[in-house]
């Protein structure tokens, strides 16, 4: 039997899986290879046809079953799979500076590639998880990590744009001004803006705008001793589940931010479901349960019927990109008769 591949290439781990025409994932866990990606394209493509190959093997197809293949990566590129010119923070060699991915690794592999940015693919995996691939339902998704990524996805369609940045959600504007005691904050993002959703809600954020914010006000913290707030940031959501006042305050600020952003995305397409994922949320599901609840407090007054769209969490968040660019395959595959 035909099937598609979902390849989710990152900066340090190159992650595979399989999906059938029955949408049955032939890989159940993480099937994951390092990616060399510093190294620059050629020795990245090599690593992506050899590994093609082993997990193939490990889910029991040979090569030749693979109709198509998804693939997915970190951005800035363009919708069709055109790294940006400026660069990357998770593609630094010279080479992948305007570098086609998707083009090299359909030419490599001498089959159709689709490409996605790796936020969109993991947030079609989330709305896959709840409604399945052709139930026409609309999801909006956000993924805290180290930044914050995520996807629009409309009635099983990604929104990828025009120019690839489609689903780009950490940069909209919120108005953190209204999130209780947060008058004061100085959010500030990578990318020039003040106040947007990643510039609050992120491991970056905890480390760049939320600590330098709460340290001052909690002298005596035990993550006050320490200077790098880097390496602080990252101890902070397991103080905030055991129960730390301020960790949790971080998280309480994190969520409410979410909650600001969920509104309007609320009043910009009434979505069926709004899924949660990424790092911040690998955790307890006590600490989900009150997280979710937290982001639900944070929204405005809304009407009764707006009140009720449901928050989930993204269940496997690992190999979320890989499936997500996997059933992007399938859609392709199906539309083109080639599963
Ligand atoms: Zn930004």
């Amino acid at each position: 039997m035909q099937v598609v591949a979902g390849v989710d290439l990152g900066g340090t781990a190159i992650n595979y899986t399989f999906l059938n025409a029955r949408e049955e994932f032939l890989i159940d866990a993480l099937c994951e290879h390092p990616a060399r990606s510093k190294e620059g394209p050629e020795m990245c493509l090599a690593q992506i046809a050899n590994g093609l190959e082993i997990a193939a093997q490990r889910a029991g197809i040979r090569p030749a079953d693979i109709a198509v293949i998804g693939l997915d990566t970190p951005g800035p590129a363009s919708a069709t799979g055109v790294f940006s010119a400026r660069g990357s923070t998770n593609f630094v060699h010279p080479d992948w500076s305007g570098f086609d991915i998707r083009g090299h690794v359909a030419n490599k592999l001498a089959r159709p590639v689709i490409y996605l940015n790796d936020g969109n693919a993991a947030a079609l995996w989330g709305h896959f998880v709840l409604f399945g691939a052709q139930n026409g339902a609309t999801s909006i998704s956000a993924i805290v990590g180290t930044g914050l990524g995520g996807g629009v996805i409309i009635h099983d369609s990604v929104v990828d744009g025009r120019r690839g940045f489609g689903g780009e959600l950490g940069h909209v504007l919120i108005p953190y001004q209204s999130i209780r005691g947060m008058r004061e904050l100085q959010p500030l993002c990578n990318c020039g803006r003040a106040g947007d959703l990643e510039s609050l809600c992120s491991l970056t954020a905890i480390e760049r705008c939320l600590l330098p914010f709460f340290l001052p006000l909690h002298p005596g913290h035990q993550l006050a001793q320490s200077a790098d707030h880097r390496q602080a940031a990252k101890l902070v959501r397991g103080l905030a589940e055991n129960g730390d006042p301020m960790c949790r305050e971080i998280f309480r600020v994190q969520a409410h931010a979410l909650g600001l952003f969920f509104d309007a995305m609320i009043n910009t397409f009434d979505p069926d479901a709004l899924l949660i994922g990424g790092g911040a949320l690998e955790t307890t599901p006590e600490f989900q349960r009150w997280f979710v609840e937290e982001i639900r407090a944070g929204m405005p007054i809304q009407r009764e019927e707006q009140a009720g769209i449901p928050i989930h969490v993204m269940p496997n968040g690992d190999t979320a990109s890989a499936r997500g660019a996997a059933i992007e395959a399938l859609k392709f595959a199906r539309a083109n008769a080639l599963v």
